[in-house]
């Protein structure tokens, strides 16, 4: 990866053999293998048998858990916070192991609605439990950045299964709880605001 850097620098106008530049390559090498570190991770090594059997069937909540992404068409990143409810049947998972699922999934090349997704089919494959949402909050710098005109950086994005699809009442009580910063009215599924969609 050091070679192909030095290239891009190169590419970029710049000379990579200047001193401020000299150990730039092995330094975005480390920073970039850091931030994909999510395909490395295993959902089995994540929990490491952190489920318990409990007599408790009301909302668990994580909420305001920071996450740091790159989106895969600009490999810029997206970053923002992420929150989790669940409503467990017969088990729940260790509290802190949730946000390590969030790292495993948002540590790799992705879109925000994917993210979201893949964070709460997870949970729904772990735990089992009557429902699970998750939304994430994110600002996109590929968006911000670049100065994308009439376009929002700031997007927001839900998963909703299970008993938090069917019943509105536990839905609004999960929204309630996290009291979304943009405070979308009837949040259902799908995307409000304006994610990249890497069409430029
Ligand atoms: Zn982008």
């Amino acid at each position: 990866m050091h070679e192909l850097i030095r290239q891009l620098l190169a590419e970029l106008g710049e000379d990579p053999s200047r001193e401020g530049l000299l150990n730039t390559p092995t330094r975005v090498a480390k920073a970039l293998k850091f931030l994909t570190s999510g395909y490395d991770a295993n959902i089995d090594d994540v929990v490491n048998g952190a489920l318990f059997t409990v007599d408790y069937s009301e909302m668990v909540i994580v909420k305001d858990i920071d996450f740091y992404s790159m989106c895969e068409h600009h490999l810029l990143p997206f970053f923002g916070k992420c929150h989790v409810a669940y409503i467990p049947t017969t088990k729940v998972i260790g509290l802190s192991k949730i946000p390590r699922i969030v790292d495993m999934f948002s540590r790799r090349l992705q879109v925000q609605e994917r993210l979201t997704n893949q964070i709460a089919g997870t949970i729904r494959d772990v735990v089992n439990p009557l429902g699970v949402a998750v939304v994430v909050e994110a600002t996109h710098l590929c968006m911000s950045m670049r100065g994308v005109e009439k376009q929002n950086s700031f997007a927001v994005t839900s998963a909703m299964q299970g008993a938090f699809r069917d019943s509105a009442r536990t839905r609004m009580e999960f929204l309630e709880l996290i009291k979304l910063r943009s405070a979308i009215p009837g949040l259902r599924e799908g995307v409000t605001g304006y994610a990249c969609v890497g069409d430029d």
